[in-house]
Order: structure tokens, then sequence, then C-alpha cells
């Protein structure tokens, strides 16, 4: 056992008692041996890595479980207000470590699997990501469910049980194909199934109208019902003390097969309403950033709406008894538009199911409600046709025609005569057929309206919102995003974090401002020396990953320069791309000049009806394979593009990552959160003043950081001068250069015209300001590989980044929500 004790003193979170720990080991041994033997049904001699992994999740569940129940029984009996986080995406990734490092036991378990002759890290990576979201907003969704079971917040979070999330990208010939994912193929350890908790969620149909002493009263009768049924996760805070529930809803049609037409023969046809109802939670849309304007995506959106805000109620009811104390006890976050329906279906339960009058409704309503803003991209700001919307949710229509109508009498009834402003804050957008703006809708629903960076939030003020801004001073607000420390420090990177506990303590780990008594180790050399061997062991893995899934030799004494993100014009990998090939030109030219050898790391997922984004990383590996071939490019520059980004190869890059690239079109990021990851562990930023890169400037310094390119405002200001780049073009002659050998076919001899159409576009239409920013970029990345030559000091920055950015925990953010918008308490895990 001796060898178990040394194991667990290198895992830096955890310091029990080497005896208390040896107890451990063998309770853990002894349950994981018991879930193989009476829940997977195997003996240990024929059990395979999936089943043990099904044996540890099970038994490491099961150490939730009290908690869970403690914290349950809490929240009923402090009575305190509940928080409901509804989102149509949670990219959640892997939980098998993530619950480990929560509940301290990562090394028991490790030593309790070696006894059994198994390899923790083996079972690491047979769990499938749970990916049920596109990027960065849903990956909030998930580190924001952490931080509030860590702050002890009694809060649920609420979305879809999708049965397959986004798709598994893969590169063949180095174009992107989609295939299905199916993280369900083998079970779910993780989810307890709840079939008797499921509600009906009504479409179509007609409003019956039923005359009462003064007001109607209004009875929908849908033509078709789905059953939403319930499947829970249990959520553990940091050091496992408060345990709070994600619940996903899975749709089931009410009569699972038409019998009569079973027996006639039909078989296909009896199953045809399964199918139908199934299909709502079939499928995540891989739809980043633009809406996928399908009747199911609606349909996806007011199911869990409705049956959350159905659960939420008949919660309420049980526990206080009185709907009118709605508002008093419970507080609902809109992730982004998609659940805005919500706004609607809230006024329905309570005036036509509950029979609360209108105006007190409304009052309920407005004071429940809180919604958060996502972006600015006009094709992003969701709306559906009311023909739509009339026929799927007819009751709905009426209610938002009222809520609309009342809204707008009001603001005449206070002087407002303008048609324009008028129409402008109108939830009803009348250009080019009627449109609800479920924007507009979350807005006037909610108490309060937030951005997620300083930037963002002042652009909603200045551009989506300014009408209903003047309107309503007072409800546009900022919360700047953040990321969980347990999962993208502690989890991510062990080998920084040993160093950081024997350096600082272990105070940290529960209060990540004490990071910043990092700051005199900076210019400590032996602490430098400590800090670069830890990203030494960081590269030296990944740099295993890419010779395993390339293979693709890099050397881990590069500088890996890091792009990971859904591709995206916004994002300007182009951009990346076109500073790859001037450095290739550069190397080219000048053979014998000495340069810091650098790695290009590329990741990224684009949505599969986005063909410019497709072409983009086809230009990557096009790329890739033109540098990785010239000889006499040896081993100066090497051009690599990951397949198939998901939060876990996110793990394996980030901590590996010394240079961050956050170069969006100064404006269009609301905030980046792939940004704060990789400053935390200590990479430095090359990126342009938007989103939270202002921030993330403020607090670790400019000197620390490389801003580059045109401001917003410059955007806004160049873009009113027109787009043609041609002048821009033709003042860089490195850039013309770079444009020359793309449009040639330097990279595509198969195809020599590939990129013509790439190369016009930037040419004459660069919305995304590529080429204005290409010499900015350009001296950026040579102040960066200078100061990557003068080693001292750019360790000296990068420790600076990780010991200035705590702010960035998802802690901070969500300690923010907690007082600024829904008035509840927090505490912290070692209250
Ligand atoms: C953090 C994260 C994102 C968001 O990255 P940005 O650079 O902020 O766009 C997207 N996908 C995954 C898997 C992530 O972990």
């Amino acid at each position: 056992m001796t060898e178990t004790i040394a194991a667990a003193s290198d895992r830096p979170n955890e310091a029990p008692e080497a005896e208390a720990l040896n107890g451990d080991i063998a309770k853990l041994r002894d349950a994981v041996l018991e879930k193989l033997t009476y829940s997977v049904g195997k003996d240990r001699n024929a059990a395979s890595e999936r089943d043990w992994f099904i044996a540890v999740a099970l038994a490491v569940r099961d150490r939730m479980v009290d908690n869970w129940m403690t914290s349950v029984r809490g929240n009923y009996r402090d009575n305190r207000r509940r928080v409901y986080y509804l989102s149509l995406e949670f990219l959640i990734g892997r939980l098998l470590v993530d619950s480990l490092t929560n509940l301290g036991i990562v090394e028991p378990m490790r030593a309790a699997l070696a006894s059994l002759d198994v390899d923790l890290e083996k079972l690491r990576d047979i769990e499938p990501d749970a990916a049920l979201g596109n990027g960065g907003l849903g990956r909030l969704a998930a580190c924001f469910m952490e931080s509030m079971a860590t702050l002890s917040i009694a809060a649920h979070g609420y979305g879809i049980r999708y049965d397959h999330g986004l798709f598994r990208q893969t590169i063949a010939d180095g174009w992107q194909h989609e295939f299905p994912e199916d993280w369900l193929e083998f079970g779910n350890p993780w989810e307890f199934p709840r079939p008797e908790v499921s509600y009906m969620i009504g479409f179509g149909g007609a409003v019956e109208s039923i005359p009462r002493n003064s007001h109607p009263a209004h009875v929908w009768h849908p033509s078709e019902t789905v059953e939403a049924v319930a499947y829970d996760t249990p959520v553990v805070g940091w050091r496992g003390k408060h345990v709070n529930t994600l619940r996903l809803w899975s749709a089931r049609a009410p009569d699972p097969l038409k019998l009569d037409v079973f027996n006639s023969g039909d078989y296909v046809g009896a199953l045809a309403d399964q199918v139908r109802a199934e299909s709502i939670s079939k499928i995540l849309y891989p739809s980043d950033s633009t809406p996928a304007g399908l009747e199911l995506r609606l349909r996806q959106e007011y199911f869990f709406a409705s049956a959350s805000l159905q659960d939420l109620i008949r919660r309420h009811l049980e526990q206080h008894g009185d709907i009118e104390l709605l508002a008093d006890k419970v507080a609902i976050q809109l992730n982004d538009t998609h659940p805005s329906i919500g706004v609607a279906e809230l006024m329905r339960l309570l005036v036509d199911v509950h029979g609360v009058d209108w105006d007190r409704a409304w009052e309920i309503t407005v004071a429940t409600f809180s919604y958060t803003n996502h972006t600015l991209l006009p094709e992003a700001l969701e709306t559906w046709p009311a023909p739509l919307m009339e026929r799927l949710l007819p009751r709905h229509m009426q209610i938002i025609f009222l809520i609309n109508a009342k809204h707008l009498d009001g603001l005449r009834a206070k002087g407002m005569e303008d048609a324009g402003k008028l129409s402008a804050v109108s939830l009803i957008d009348e250009h080019g057929g009627r449109h609800v703006r479920m924007g507009h809708l979350a807005f006037l629903g909610s108490h309060k309206v937030n951005g997620v960076s300083g930037l963002h939030s002042e652009l909603v003020k200045q551009t989506v919102f300014r009408d209903l801004h003047e309107i309503f001073p007072d409800r546009i607000c900022n919360v700047t995003n953040g990321v969980t420390f347990r999962r993208w420090l502690y989890e991510a990177n062990p080998h920084l974090t040993k160093l950081l506990v024997e350096t600082l303590g272990r105070g940290f780990l529960d209060d990540a401002s004490q990071l910043q008594k990092l700051e005199p180790f900076a210019d400590d050399l032996d602490f430098q020396a400590r800090w670069a061997a830890a990203k030494q062991l960081n590269k030296e893995h990944l740099a295993s990953v890419v010779a395993d899934r390339l293979l693709i030799k890099i050397n881990p004494n590069a500088l890996f320069d890091v792009q990971i993100k859904r591709m995206h014009e916004y994002k300007r990998q182009l951009l990346n791309i076109l500073d790859t090939i001037a450095l290739y030109n550069e190397i080219r030219a000048q053979p014998m000049r000495d340069m810091a050898p650098r790695v290009k790391i590329f990741a990224g997922k684009a949505a599969a009806s986005y063909q410019q984004a497709k072409l983009i990383i086809k230009l990557a590996n096009d790329v890739a394979r033109v540098v990785n071939n010239d000889p006499t490019v040896r081993d100066q520059l090497k051009v690599v593009f990951l397949p198939n980004y998901n939060v876990s190869l996110a793990e394996a890059i980030i901590p590996a990552a010394d240079l961050s690239e956050q170069i969006s079109t100064a404006g269009m990021e609301a905030s980046g959160t792939g940004n704060m990851k990789m400053a935390l562990n200590g990479a430095l930023t090359i990126g342009t003043l938007d989103g939270a890169n202002v921030e993330i400037r403020e607090k670790v310094g400019s000197e620390n950081i490389f801003i580059f390119g045109l401001k917003a405002d410059e955007v806004a200001a160049r873009r009113a001068r027109g787009i043609d780049a041609r002048e821009t073009i033709a003042a860089s002659p490195q850039l013309r250069e770079v444009l020359e050998s793309i449009a040639d076919g330097v990279f595509s001899h198969d195809d020599r015209h590939r990129y013509q159409g790439l190369v016009d576009a930037i040419t004459y239409h660069d919305y995304f300001l590529v080429t204005a920013d290409f010499d900015s970029y350009r001296a950026a990345q040579a102040a960066v590989a200078r100061r990557w030559r003068d080693r001292k000091s750019w360790q000296r920055s990068a420790i600076l980044n990780t010991a200035r950015t705590a702010w960035f925990s998802s802690d901070r953010a969500i300690a923010e929500y907690a007082d600024q918008i829904w008035n509840v308490p927090v505490s912290r895990p070692k209250d």
C-alpha cells in the first residue's frame, strides 16, 4: 500500500491522512467490484474496460447520492428561492474525473483500480463526451451548473436529452465530414430515468373562448400531444458538499403504437406518431449562432420550456401552495432566446390554468424571468414566422399579440407617437412577412437582461436593444462569463495544479483569488524552471496525441500557437491561415534565418450547412499538407488541424498552449471563454480588443498580452466606408503575395481554382475585415516571436497570466448573477 500513498501525494488537491486514505481505497475497491458484479453483471476476469468504466461510474454516483438527498431536503427545509437555468444546450464533456475531483477521491480511486489491475486513465478515455451543445454557449451552461452547486445555490438545470449530440467530425482529404455521434450507445451511468415524472406538451389545434363574468376564459385544445419524460443527472459541486440536479427531457408519444393499424399489417404506419413525437429529442441542431429555421427547432424550444415550467410550478405548489408567491420563490434564467417562448407559456399557465388575472400574471412573469443575450450577429437573432407560430402554438400567438398590444398601448399613453420607434420595439417584425422577435419577447418578459462581457453589454444597449433600452434604462446589465477552474485547471492540468499547491498551499483551490499570491514568483528563476517543466510535460502529451491521431511529429520545444473554437468567419481562422502562409513564405525566402520554431494548431467544427467555414477547414488542411511536406521548412513550422474538437480535446490542448489566438472581428465575439481557459493555463493571448479580451487585458496588464487590429467602433466606421479590400491589399505586398499564392493554386494543385471564390470574397467583400487587420496582426505576431526568444520574459508573462485571471472563474460570474439578478445567497465550499 505504500505505493498508493505515494501516488496520492501526487494529487495535490487531496491530502487526507494516509490511514483514512487506505480505508477509502478498500471501500472504493469493494464498491466497484459490487457494481461490476450486481449492476453490470460481469465477472472481474471477463470485464471489458467499458464494463469497468460503468462499474466505477455507478460507484462514484453512489457517493453523490447521500449529499444529493441532503441538498434536496435542505432546499425544501430552508424555503430558499430556487434558480432554474433553462438552456437548449449543455456541453458537458466527460464526467468521471470531474466527479472524482469534486468528491476528492481521484487518487484513492486510482489506487483502488490499480489494485484490480485497471488503469483509471484508460477508463477516462472510454467515456463518451456528453456533447449536448455546439460551443461556448453550451459550455457556459455546463460551467454554470458546476459553479451553482459549488456555491450551494438551490439550482436546477433544464434542457433536452438529445439522443444524438453534436456531430462527430472527421477530416478526409482535408474536408470536414459529419457523422452522427451516439453517446448513449452503451447507456449513461450518470443519469436516473424518471418515467414517473412526465408532462403533456401540446401542439397545434385551436383555442376555445368561453364567456365568463368579465373576461372570457381560453381553453387550448391541441391537436397533438407529446410526452416529456425526465432524466436526472446529479451535479456535484467542489468538495462534494452540495449536489444539484440537471433535468433533461426526452420526448415520447403518449400512445407508442397504434395497435389496430399494426394488426392490419401497416407496421411502419403504426409507429408514425411515435417517430414524429420522438424526433423532438432526437438531435441537437448543429447551428452555432445561426438559427435553423425549421419547425422542429421551434417544437424543441416549446417542448422543453413547457415541460420545465410545468415541473417547476408543480414543485412550487407542492412546497408553497400559492401560485402568487412564484416570483418570490423562483428565478428563471433564459440562456439566450431559445427558451424565450417560456415567457408566453408562463403567462398561459398562470392565466389559463391557474386563474391569475392578466396584469398580475405579467408582474409575476417579469419578476421571475431574466435573460442572457449571447450574440449581436443579425443572422442569429431568433425570429419565427407568425403563421408558423400561429399554427403550432395558437394560444401562445394570442398571448404574444396581447402582450404586444398592452406594451405598445402603454407607450402611446406615455406620449410615444413616432411610428418608427414603435415598430422598432414591437414584438412583431412587420418587414418581409410577420415575424415574432424572440429577443424582444425575452427582453419584455424579464426584469434583467445581461450581456456576457463589458464591451458586449454596452453594444447590446447601443445596437439590438437600443430602443428598448431607452424605455427600460435599468434593465440591461453585465455579467462577464467565467469558466470552472475545477475542470479547466485542476482536472485538465494536474502538473500545473501540483506546482501551484506546492508553491501557494491549498487555499487557492477553494478561493481562486489567492492565485494572485503567485505574482512574486513571476521573476523567480527557480519557479520559472518548474513552471516551464510543467508546461513541457503538457506539450509532450499533446505531441503524443497529435502523433497518434495525425501521424505528424511536432516538436514540443516549439511555440504552440493555438486556435481552437467553432469555425466561423467572424472568428477569423482565415487570418491565422494567411499569417501561416506569410511565415511559410518568409522561411522559404530566407532559409538560413534562425527563427523560433512554431506549431500552428487548429481545431474546430463548422456547421454542416456553412460552406465557407468548411472551405476554410479545407484550406487549413491544404496549407498543413504543403508546409509539413516541404523540406526547406524543416522543423521551423508545422501546421496541424486536429479533428473532432470537443471538451475532451480542449482539455488536452489548452494546458499545452503557449499562445492563445483570440482574433475575432472586433464587436462580434460576445465574450469568449476559450480565451479565459488558456490565459488561466498560462498561455499569452494574441487578440483583438473584443469580448472578454478587453477584461483579460485589464487584468493581466497590457505588457502581458498582444492586442492588435481595429477596435469595435473602428470596425463600424470602416464598414461604413465600404468593404472592398482592393486598396488595402494593394498597399500590403505581403498580403498580396499570400493571396496570389492561394488564388494560383499553390495549396490546391489538384484543383487550382478551389480558392478563387474565397480570395475574391475577401478582395471585394471583406465583411470580416481580414485584410484590414492583416498587417497589424503580422506585427503582433512578430512581437510574439521576439518575446518568445526572451524566454524568461515570456515565462514571467505566462505566470502573471495565471496569477491574474482568477476573476474569470465561473464562481465569480455566478456570485454576480446571484447578487444582481436572482437575489439569492451563496455560500463557498469552506464556509
Ligand atoms: C470553451 C469551449 C468553447 C468556446 O470557445 P471560444 O474560443 O470561446 O469560442 C467551444 N467549444 C469547446 C469544446 C470549449 O471547451
